[in-house]
Parts: C-alpha cells; structure tokens; sequence
C-alpha cells in the first residue's frame, strides 16, 4: 500500500510535467483513410451545390450569393470543428517518468468505491484516474474515453467530445441544407436557364449523387449524435454502458453535465468551434486525488 502511493504520488508528479502536451496525431491507417474521405464528401458537397446547383440554377437571384456565403461558412465551420477533434489530445493520460511498482496490485482491487476510483493500466503501466479507459488503437488511457472514432481519427474523451459533437452537428446541417437546395432546384427549375441537355443531365447525376450522399451522412450523423447526447445526459461513456457503471453514479443536472463537455461559458458559445475549454475545470479531477 504504501509502495502504491508513493507510486501515485511519481505519477501525480509526472502529470503536472506534461501538462504541456496538447496535440495528437494517431497513425492508424483506417482513420487517416476516413479523414481524408471526410474530407473529399465535404469538399464535393461544396462543388456540387455552389457550381451546379446555385450557380446553374439560381444564377441571377439574390438568393445566389446568401446561399453560398451561408453553404460555406457551415462548411468552415464543420472544418474548424473536425481539425479540432482530430488533432487537440482527448485527455491522454500520461506515462510516468519512473517505473511503478505494480506489486501490491491486488490489495488494491478492494477499496468500496471501486467503480469511481483510480484504477491500473497494465498496459501503459500507470495509474489513471476514474473514468479513464484504455484504447488499443491509440495504444494509451485516455479521460472519460467515449470510444475511438476512426471519422477523426482520435478518441472521443474529455478534452475533444464538444469538437466531436459540434462536427456531428455541422454534417448534419450541411446535409440537410443540401437536400433542401437539391429538392428547391428540381421543384423551381430555372425558366430563364440555357437549357444544354449534356449540362443538364450532370446536373442531374451530380444532385442524385448528392442526395444519397446527405442522406447516408445526415442519418448516420443523426444516430451518433442521439448516442452522444444520451452518454452525456446520462453520464455514462459508451465504454461505461457495458460495464454499466452509469447508474450508480450521483445525479447531477443536464446542464451541468452539459457545461462539464462544451465548458462553462454561454450556451450560445458551445456551437462555436473556437472557444476553448476550460482546461481548469477539466483537470480537478486528477489534481484533487488524495495521493
Ligand atoms: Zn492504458
Ligand atoms: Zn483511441
């Protein structure tokens, strides 16, 4: 036991030394491919809908402009969010700097509040605060770990779910604002129009493509979002659901759950990729345990 604090205690040490490190990069090939394919569906949403769609069929209303500035600054926004959920650290639990010793191990396993207290990873070899679980592809523990999603490339953990939320929220806009450009352009079609039968016809294609497009995305968004704002209201990760450890914890309000992933400033803020966390408040939890 008291090997096991004083291996807290390295750890605790530790910590604080590597505060620093706010960046990741995971390289696992799967998520690279899924980044890059995020990208190149984002990229031809926004060439189809402003170079065939409002530019060809709305060339000469006002409407033309508002939809454009409006189209891309979703699409800003969406990217902004995906960057930030893709390269900020999810709350990597850090490695310590001297090796601990794990040999007290299983006296450990009987505290009576297991469920919410620090725990070992025998894999990283460390302790790691409550909530924080292991994942095999970023090959680290990391804080509240939702799970890993290969979509950016990271984990969802504490640091990065607002970015991954606001991500989720923006695709699901883009997708929905495609569907109603494409269905306004086939239910108004353009009177005063050169009317060329090859340009027509990918127009066509190209607004086929896109509907199914929006509507795989906008639905498969739809789903994730649902999932994450259950996990959120409930505070319970989608790692914690199998091990059904949500339950027994406290009750708290939804919207304090809420402020404690989008951060404490006004809710209008929590949709904006370019507010920061409050880092202060994320890091109580590991700076306030009783080594
Ligand atoms: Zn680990
Ligand atoms: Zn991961």
């Amino acid at each position: 036991m008291v090997q096991s604090a004083f291996g807290k205690f390295f750890f605790y040490a530790d910590y604080l030394a590597t505060q620093q490190a706010e960046m990741t990069f995971v390289k696992d090939p799967c998520g690279i491919v899924c980044v890059l394919v995020t990208y190149m569906a984002v990229l031809y949403a926004d060439y189809v809908v402003t170079h065939w769609i409002i530019l060809q069929t709305m060339p000469n209303s006002l409407w033309a402009p508002f939809h454009v500035v409006a189209f891309n600054t979703i699409v800003f926004l969406l990217g902004m969010a995906h960057l930030k959920a893709v390269l900020l650290d999810p709350g990597t639990v850090p490695l310590p700097q001297i090796r601990i010793d794990f040999s007290d191990l299983h006296s450990e396993k009987n505290y009576g509040h297991e469920r919410e207290e620090w725990t070992m990873c025998t894999r990283c070899e460390t302790y790691r605060p409550p909530r924080a679980h292991h994942c095999r592809i970023c090959k680290r523990c990391i804080r509240r770990m939702d799970h890993h999603c290969p979509w950016i490339n990271n984990c969802v953990g504490e640091r990065n779910q607002k970015y991954f939320l606001q991500f989720l929220m923006y695709v699901c806009a883009l997708a929905v604002y495609s569907i109603f450009l494409i269905v306004v352009s086939w239910v108004y079609p353009c009177e005063d129009c050169h009317t060329d039968v090859a340009q027509a016809q990918s127009r066509m294609m190209h607004s086929v493509l896109l509907l199914l497009e929006s509507a795989l995305f906008g639905l498969f968004v739809i789903a994730i979002m649902v999932d994450q704002m259950h996990a959120i209201l409930y505070d319970e990760t989608a790692v914690e659901a199998v091990q059904q450890k949500g339950p027994y914890r406290i009750h708290r309000p939804k919207m304090a759950l809420l402020a404690e992933v989008c951060g404490r400033g006004h809710p209008m803020l929590w949709m904006l990729p370019c507010t920061s966390l409050n880092r202060k408040h994320h890091d109580v939890p590991l700076l306030s345990h009783d080594v």
